[in-house]
């Protein structure tokens, strides 16, 4: 069955309030239907949160990243609106393919690839890639007249939820060196990258990588090495996990200020992942079983920290709980996930009411990084998700 005009997230800013009647009894009729541990995925909110960021960076082609959350219907729903997408895996090559995504529309963009992963990739059409030293350059030799390479930068912050600079990336004093050796191999490089972080609070991590990648490429020039047609400023982009007031369109002010410094025959691209299906998801989870310990009420879910909760260790995550019908007085409580192991515990110390076995416990925010790193521990299997407006 479909479910159309189905608003539980409602549109932008809006999201933290509570919940109609309405809303609840059909989160009620969902779970009666489709069991739980349930994700809601709103299809609607994929499409804001798209041209959202779109009206935020424009003159930039957003690659979605499938990362957070490779779901067929989300890359069907982000393939209307006309997006692109950024690929890193084989599965993930194999999901686009599965929707009907040009691969002119794709760039690869993990730098570290197999022969086997290249192969596959360029089997589908996808002729972009990623690289960040030379080892991972020379493995594209035999295909140096099919493809086009981007060089991804390291700019470490330290404090994004994920700081991903460690562990990819050539620092920038050491660009030219590639750049020089890929001309000398014949291999085109004529593209920057970079990926400030994920969840990247202060825009200025993006300004000061803009900066040096114009620098860079005015360097490029000057050595009259291949040209630099593409910069690719990657994902990270923040969403609001406990307030409304977050506005992408004015983080983004000065980023877009210092792309206007780029020369206007560079194509911009951008690698969201996050942005665009954090906010599309709600959990819902129920109460299996409860206890009172040392005073506390512990509340058994049957999703948890290998479950869907699985952002809190992998993420840092700290999504905004509730019951689903959250009236009545409230004690601190501890809401704990299915499996027998301790470190399942969801939150240690939480205002809920009283709640009875059976009742619901809902979960904003839930889209990025949730069921994309969910495990089946303990045989607990992964809350299924039902797509709404698709
Ligand atoms: C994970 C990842 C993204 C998406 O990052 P978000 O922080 O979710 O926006 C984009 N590009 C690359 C290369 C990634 O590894």
């Amino acid at each position: 069955m479909k479910y159309e005009n189905i608003d539980f997230l409602a549109s932008v800013g809006v999201r933290h309030l509570p919940l109609s009647v309405t809303q609840s009894s059909i989160i009620e009729e969902l779970v009666e239907q489709h069991g739980s541990p349930l994700l809601l995925l709103d299809c609607q909110v994929v499409r804001e949160q798209y041209q959202l960021l779109k009206h935020a960076l424009p003159n930039v082609t957003l690659h979605f990243a499938l990362k957070p959350l490779p779901h067929d219907v989300v890359v069907k729903t982000l393939l209307q609106e006309g997006a692109s997408f950024d690929l890193a895996s084989n599965g993930e090559v194999d999901m686009v393919k599965r929707q009907g995504v040009h691969p002119k529309n794709t760039i690869h963009t993990h730098p570290i690839k197999r022969d086997s992963d290249i192969q596959h990739a360029m089997a589908y059409g996808c002729t972009r890639f990623v690289i960040d030293g030379l080892n991972e350059l020379e493995k594209f030799l035999p295909y140096k007249d099919k493809v086009e390479l981007l060089l991804r930068l390291s700019f470490p912050n330290a404090d994004a939820f994920a700081d991903l600079s460690k562990k990819f990336g050539c620092n920038v004093d050491s660009a030219m060196d590639i750049l020089r050796k890929a001309q000398e191999l014949g291999v085109i490089i004529n593209g920057l990258s970079f990926h400030v972080g994920s969840q990247t609070q202060d825009a200025k991590r993006y300004v000061f990588a803009i900066e040096r990648c114009i620098e860079l490429i005015k360097k490029v020039k000057v050595e009259n090495l291949p040209r630099i047609s593409n910069l690719d400023i990657g994902g990270g982009f923040p969403i609001a996990y406990d307030n409304d007031e977050f506005n992408i369109i004015e983080f983004c002010a000065p980023i877009r200020k210092a792309l206007a410094n780029v020369d206007k025959t560079i194509k911009l691209i951008a690698e969201p992942g996050r942005f665009i299906v954090g906010p599309a998801v709600m959990s819902v989870a129920s109460v299996m079983g409860q206890a009172m310990r040392s005073g506390k009420p512990w509340y058994y879910l049957d999703d948890g920290v290998y479950g869907s909760f699985s952002g809190i260790l992998f993420d840092h995550g700290d999504y905004p709980i509730d019951a689903l019908h959250n009236q009545g007085p409230k004690v601190a409580s501890v809401l704990a996930g299915p499996t027998c192991d301790s470190i399942d515990v969801i939150d240690e110390n939480i205002m809920l009411p009283k709640l009875k076995d059976g009742d619901l416990i809902i979960t904003r925010m839930m889209g990025a990084y949730t069921s994309a790193t969910a495990t089946e521990f303990n045989f607990f299997k992964k809350a299924n998700i039902v797509a709404l407006n698709e």
